[in-house]
């Protein structure tokens, strides 16, 4: 049994935190609310770190998510983070030693950018996924750096076109041969090739990175496998993220690329859930268990997640929903509009349309005959026809 509360955790300063915390807010108005935040920024929205914000078209101020306007006694914001859990107990410890017991927990602790050993701790090298880290990397630009963008992923590809778009020079590393091969299946390859090329990038495909040239303890360039070196005085890394669940060792919960959840968001621990980045739950959609690394999803599962908490705090069972949905998401390149949704792994086949009915290219994605994904470049209204057909098709089979 765990010690006596009356007291909500959401652990995540970020997206899913916050939209959690803004629905509890009004839900469980008998319930305290700690918000520990891992953060020293208010709660703040990040696709725009490296679109808008990089290319200097929007400021601080802009990525702010709105204030939360509560009782101020009922709920503490702490700006430490969460270093253990004793899940049988009912308690996080924050970094400074401090515990704090709860009835509920949302864990919303979201990912962190992965950085490879041989890039680390040299000055003029970033990874992308805080303020902090696109504020330091705006800041390096003034030089007028030659740039290296190490990865072809979302973050790579953003950044590339980004830097293109100030008049840098920009050198694009993959290891595959493809751009943007894992968030769009495959599909386009070589649009984003050409779309990268033609926008003045350098792309060296099929490169393996082997280490940095470093002079006076700055980044002066980076060798490749193969021999070759690329001069260089401000390198990006895009070399994709992991969940946030370090804190979570030794708690007993599931945790397996990210924290493991049912449809309702729980984990396998009573009064414990996961909402954004780090939650990986069952979606009722597909039957299967994903874990999404998007914007809408991280902002509706926390409210999910919020409205679970608050049938599970008020012990009405009948309440508990299960959080379905079609994963959404977009990219900005050089003015394209990017999207994509639903779940493509696993298809089966492809259908790409280049001509037709569809102004961009447009790829569907099926598995078993069943659609499942679908992306498009600037096609938005057929990208979004196409997610409500996934939904309508989802809720058929559902009800069979
Ligand atoms: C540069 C960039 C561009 C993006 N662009 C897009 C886009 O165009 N479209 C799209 O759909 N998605 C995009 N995303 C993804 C989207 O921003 C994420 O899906 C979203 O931020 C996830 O929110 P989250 O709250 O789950 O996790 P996060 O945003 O990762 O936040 C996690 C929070 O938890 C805190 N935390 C971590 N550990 C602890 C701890 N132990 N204790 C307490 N707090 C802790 C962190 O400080 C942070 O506040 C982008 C992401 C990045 C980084």
């Amino acid at each position: 049994m765990g010690e006596m509360t009356n007291q909500i955790v959401v652990a995540g300063g970020s997206l899913a935190g916050h939209s959690a915390v803004a629905e509890l807010i009004g839900l469980v108005p008998d319930a305290d609310i700690v918000w520990v935040t891992g953060e020293r920024h208010r709660a703040y929205s990040k696709p725009a770190l490296s679109k808008e914000f990089m290319q200097a078209r929007n400021e601080i101020a802009e990525l702010m998510l709105p204030g939360i306007e509560c009782d101020l006694d009922r709920l503490r914001i702490v700006s430490r983070s969460c270093a253990s859990l004793d899940s049988q107990a009912q308690a996080v410890e924050l970094d400074d030693g401090e515990r704090v017991a709860f009835d509920q927990l949302l864990i919303a602790t979201g990912a962190r950018a992965r950085m490879p050993g041989i890039l680390q701790g040299v000055r003029g090298v970033f990874p992308l996924r805080t303020l902090d880290d696109a504020v330091a990397i705006r800041e390096s630009l003034a030089g007028k750096p030659k740039v290296v963008v190490i990865g072809g992923g979302l973050i790579g590809c953003e950044i590339a076109a980004s830097m293109r778009t100030l008049g840098l020079e920009v050198t694009l590393i993959e290891q595959l041969d493809s751009l943007l091969d894992r968030p769009f299946g495959g599909a386009f390859g070589s649009y984003f090739l050409d779309l990268h090329r033609d926008n003045g990038v350098k792309l060296i495909m099929g490169g393996k990175v082997d280490r940095l040239t470093v002079d006076n303890g700055r980044v002066a360039g980076v060798e490749l496998a193969d021999g070759s070196r690329i001069g260089a005085q401000l390198v990006v890394v895009g070399a994709g993220s992991e969940p946030c669940t370090q804190w979570l060792d030794g708690s007993g919960l599931d945790v397996e690329n990210g924290v493991v959840c049912d449809a309702y968001l729980a984990t396998s621990r009573r009064g414990i859930f996961a909402a954004g980045d780090v939650a990986r739950w069952t979606n009722p959609v597909y039957g299967i268990q994903m874990r999404v690394e998007h914007w809408t999803n991280a902002s509706a599962q926390g409210r999910a997640a919020a409205r679970n908490m608050a049938a599970a705090f008020s012990d009405r069972q009948e309440l508990l929903k299960p959080f379905a949905d079609v994963p959404y998401f977009w990219s900005d390149q050089y003015g394209q509009k990017i999207q994509m949704v639903g779940w493509h792994q696993g298809h089966d086949h492809v259908d790409l349309d280049r001509s037709g009915d569809a102004p961009g290219p447009l790829a569907r994605f099926y598995r078993d005959g069943r659609l499942v994904a679908a992306a498009g470049i600037n096609v938005p209204r057929i990208v979004m026809k196409l997610r409500r057909q996934i939904e309508e098709e989802a809720r058929t089979l559902q009800a069979a």
